[in-house]
Formats: structure tokens, sequence, C-alpha cells
């Protein structure tokens, strides 16, 4: 049977983000959304808790939490600011998770640290204007010159695209319709040829920054490939199922954080000299 009651852990961490977010999330999330402000130093300041890097192991200077404790965090994040839990879940599952579950050594000491820290935020391009559901099917190239790929193209509604300090790109590196032509890369900012685009004017989770990210000759060495060449594709489906427990989470967080205050209002909200909540439709 399933357990649905907290462990003590689970309840540490609901109570940490119910006491941090009355002071750093909800006096602001209305200017945040209004503005379509990203703000990047709660990010920061979320690292500092360790919730930038929840599933990473503790050897690389993570919580090293399991999902319970990490669809906790989304949750109640989300019941906050659905923007705060998505940007905070593509941090920790797509780009943080791509480099923990695929990256080697050397790699996941370099990264994992300053991510789990948020000292780097993460990105994560898999995404292309006419490629959504369809990835298999993208069109930006990684093309092999010597100990370097060249990447060319773009990729579209990426999480971080332009505030991300590093980012993994899926790129093809084989034929279109091979799904083992694809491959993942980490690409740091500030590398020539890779650059921040567009940024979405959307109509929700508006503080969550989704933009465009632009490779222009952008020459990567074969060191920063995760994995084996040709499994990017692959990697990538793997990771999108943890995506989808995070994005359950914030489900979870938002229907949570809607009834709160719906019941909140319908308490505080007279009418007929009574509280709405007496009113048989409503019943609190
Ligand atoms: C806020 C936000 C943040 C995002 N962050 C990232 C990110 O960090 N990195 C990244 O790579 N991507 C990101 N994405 C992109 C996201 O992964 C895509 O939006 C998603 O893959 C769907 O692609 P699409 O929007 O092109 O829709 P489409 O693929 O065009 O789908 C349109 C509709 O058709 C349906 N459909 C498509 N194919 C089928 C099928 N075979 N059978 C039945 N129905 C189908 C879909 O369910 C959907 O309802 C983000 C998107 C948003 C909105």
């Amino acid at each position: 049977m399933l357990n649905f009651t907290m462990n003590e852990n689970q309840r540490m961490i609901a109570d940490m983000i119910r006491d941090f977010g009355a002071k750093e999330i909800t006096p602001f999330r209305k200017e945040w959304d209004d503005n379509q402000h990203f703000p990047l130093e709660l990010f920061k300041k979320l690292g500092e808790l360790g919730l930038m890097g929840v599933l990473v192991p503790t050897e690389y200077g993570g919580s090293g939490f399991t999902y319970f404790e990490y669809v906790t965090a989304i949750a109640e994040l989300s019941k906050l600011d659905p923007s705060v839990g998505l940007s905070m879940a593509a941090h920790n599952s797509l780009c943080t998770g791509h480099i923990m579950q695929f990256g080697n050594e050397e790699q996941k000491k370099k990264y994992l640290p300053k991510l789990a820290t948020c000292e780097w935020l993460g990105a994560w391009g898999l995404t292309e204007p006419n490629t959504g559901s369809d990835a298999g099917n993208m069109r930006t190239v990684a093309k092999k010159e010597g100990e370097y790929y060249i990447i060319n193209g773009a990729k579209n509604f990426i999480t971080h695209g332009v505030s991300g300090d590093v980012a993994v790109v899926i790129a093809r590196t084989g034929e279109v319709g091979d799904s083992h032509g694809m491959t993942a890369f980490v690409v740091e900012k500030g590398t020539p040829g890779f650059r921040g685009g567009r940024k979405e004017d959307k109509l929700g989770m508006r503080a969550s920054e989704t933009a465009e990210m632009i490779f222009e000759d952008c020459k990567v060495h074969e060191s920063q490939v995760l994995g084996e060449v040709g499994d990017g594709f692959i990697q990538s489906m793997k990771i999108l199922d943890g995506g989808r427990i995070s994005i359950a989470a914030l489900s979870l967080g938002i229907a949570q954080g809607a009834l709160e205050a719906s019941i909140q209002y319908s308490q505080e909200r007279q009418q007929f000299n009574q509280p709405i909540s007496r009113f048989q439709g409503i019943s609190f």
C-alpha cells in the first residue's frame, strides 16, 4: 500500500520552504509575474538551502535526497509561485540530472558542485521550433572536425535559455530519423558562437525564463560529449521520464496553493452577513 505520510526530511523541507517563501517569494511574486522578471538571486538563495541540487549526491556538493524529498520541494515552491517551482525543477531534473546520470567522473566533478549551489544556473536544450513532441526530427547539427564538434542551429522554449551558465544541448550527429543520430553536449556560457535569443512573452509562469538558445559555428571539444556519441536522444527520453515526475509535483503544488487560497478567501468574504464559506455550496 502506498504511504502518503511525509517522512521527517519531507516535513523539514516543507517547513523550511514555507518560512523562506513567506519572506522571499510571496511578497514579490505578483511583481515578478507582472514584469516577467526572472529572479536569479532567489535561485542563488535556494542553492544555499540545498534546493538546487536536491538529488545530487553529497560527494558532489548536493543534498543527496531521494525523489520523495524532491517532489515535496517542487510542490511546496509551486504552491507559492509555480514559476519558481518550474525553474527549480528544470535546473534540477534536466541540466543537472543529465550530467549526473550520463556525465563521466571528470564532468560530474566539474559541473555538479557549481550546479548544486546554483553558482551556475543550468539549461537543457532539446526542443526546436518545429520539433517539440517530435524531438527526434531536430535540425540542430553538430559536425565533427578533428577533436571538435561545430554546432549550428537553434533551440526554443528553453528554461534559462538566456540566464543559464551551462547548458546541456542535444544535437544531430547522424541522419534525420535515426534515434541513434543525436548526441548530448555540455556547453558553457561564453563559448564563442553560443548565445541566448528571444525570450517568450508567456501567459503563465511568467517569472520563469523561457527563451531561445542559438548556436552559430559553436566549437565544442569532444570532451564535452555526455556519454556516448549517438546516445543523446535515448538519454533525453530517460531525462524526460524524471521531468514528468517534476511536472506532476508542480501541478499538485498549484492545485494545493489554489485550494488554500480559495478556502482563505471564502472565510474572509462576507455576503448576507456571513462568510461565504458557511453556505452549503462551499461549506468550510
Ligand atoms: C514553460 C515551458 C518551458 C519549457 N522548457 C523547456 C526546456 O527547458 N528544454 C526543452 O528542451 N524544452 C522545453 N520546453 C518545450 C517543451 O518540452 C515542448 O513544449 C513540448 O515538447 C511540446 O512541444 P510543442 O510545444 O512543440 O508542441 P507540439 O509537439 O507541437 O504538440 C502540440 C499538441 O499536439 C499534441 N501531439 C503531438 N504529437 C502527438 C502525438 N504523436 N499523438 C497525440 N498528440 C500529439 C501534443 O500533445 C500537443 O497537445 C518548455 C516548454 C514550456 C511551455
